[in-house]
């Protein structure tokens, strides 16, 4: 729960957003789309276009002055992950093209080396497909077994179930902080430490939490941890994978290539040291150089003062739709994110989407990656509106007002 007032300029935030400044479909664009993919703070476009421009070089191969500069900005960045997000040191900050890589790449290197027949996998039922599927594939490979961890009807992970589901048997826990369909902030320190009491391995997925919440890895002692800088006001096509360096050792490659190796001959490969053992190939090198200026734009507003004004937003928002004839929210854990999943009575999902967007208002509809979770709830998908930073509660009355019309026609 947040502990600070809001002091936050929302305005000056929003200048530097310019991409919120437009007309869709002949009304002022509001963005609640969030949850899917954030806006790009001005700092970060501005350091794609200064790498473009000037500094556009391959990295760590070159001895030039533009690959001196390139390589030294990309490991500036690693440097500041592991800041970020406390790492022990930075070797242990992988970068990857997004969570679902970074799992994948947990799910395949660990789980190929270390998973084996009986062996048990936890995941909630709260997870993103992304969480999912590497599970059930290298689940398929060793004949490890998934097991799901419950929910309770407000969509939070039952405790008592999950340390049921715990056995000697329990190679993996690998759970999300945030939930992307219903905004449930998982009790994740909790999880790891029962994890922790049958030696089982953890992974965080923080895809939704990294923007939200102050992570520290070493404070909540789990083993590996994934996020996406695309949701924290930074460019696609970049994601962390944090892991411990003794698990990181012992792990094989995930994919071969350049980078990634120490010798290369016919008769066999040594391969580098982490992280580059796992970083095979050219990276998305101006966008994860432009990655640190996202995560300077998050610390220099604070996690707490952001938590504490997206609140504001979420309540104001409950207080608003609950209002509203029909409407059904779905997810209200006592612990949420500025998700707000929800149905309206006898107007199916996607009209509302896209009767939202006629009037320049962007929701997400449908399942949101987490089908397991709908087939649950017994819906095929849910509208979402989940707020950022740099949304207000004018765009709140907007959207209310925007959900009354469309309902009135729907009478
Ligand atoms: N996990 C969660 C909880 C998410 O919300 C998402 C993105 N919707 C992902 C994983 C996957 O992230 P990406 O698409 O950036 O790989």
């Amino acid at each position: 729960m947040p502990t600070v007032t809001s002091t936050l300029d929302i305005q000056k935030i929003r200048s530097q957003f310019p991409v919120l400044d437009q007309e869709v479909n002949g009304k002022p664009l509001i963005y609640f789309d969030n949850a899917a993919t954030s806006q790009t703070a001005n700092q970060v476009v501005q350091s794609l276009i200064q790498f473009y421009q000037k500094d556009h070089a391959n990295i760590h191969r070159g001895i030039h002055t533009l690959a001196e500069r390139s390589t030294k900005a990309f490991e500036e960045t690693r440097e500041r992950v592991h800041e970020f997000i406390n790492s022990g040191e930075a070797d242990e900050i992988i970068f990857t093209k997004g969570t679902t890589e970074s799992i994948n790449l947990v799910a395949q290197s660990w789980g190929t080396k270390f998973l084996k027949e009986g062996d048990e996998i936890l995941i909630s039922q709260l997870e993103h497909h992304s969480n999912i599927v590497p599970w059930q594939l290298a689940a398929e490979r060793s004949g490890a077994v998934i097991k799901v961890i419950p929910i309770n009807e407000k969509g939070e992970i039952r405790m008592d179930e999950y340390r049921n589901l715990l056995s000697d048997r329990t190679r993996l826990v690998a759970v999300n902080y945030v939930s992307n369909s219903l905004g449930t902030i998982n009790p994740v320190k909790e999880i790891i430490e029962a994890a922790q009491e049958v030696k089982a391995i953890t992974l965080i997925d923080a895809a939704q939490a990294a923007p939200h919440i102050k992570i520290d890895v070493q404070e909540l002692n789990c083993d590996f941890l994934a996020l996406s800088s695309h949701k924290m006001y930074g460019p696609t096509g970049v994601g962390v994978l944090y892991g411990r360096r003794d698990l990181l050792e012992a792990m094989p490659p995930y994919q071969g290539g350049g980078e990634m190796i120490k010798d290369v001959s016919f008769s066999g490969t040594t391969y580098n040291d982490i992280p580059y053992k796992f970083e095979a190939g050219t990276p998305n090198i101006g966008e994860v150089i432009a990655f640190k200026y996202a995560m300077d734009f998050i610390d220099e507003l604070g996690h707490e003062h952001i938590q504490t004004y997206e609140h504001e937003l979420l309540e104001y928002a409950n207080n608003k739709l609950r209002s509203i004839p029909g409407f059904r929210p779905i997810g209200t854990a006592d612990e949420k994110a500025s998700v707000i999943s929800f149905l309206i009575d006898n107007v199916h999902q996607y009209d509302l989407g896209q009767l939202l967007d006629a009037r320049g208002i962007a929701v997400r509809t449908g399942h949101h990656c987490t089908q397991p979770l709908m087939d649950h709830l017994g819906i095929d998908g849910t509208v979402r509106a989940s707020f950022a930073v740099y949304n207000t509660k004018e765009e709140i009355d907007v959207f209310y007002d925007a959900l009354v019309s469309i309902i009135k026609k729907f009478g």
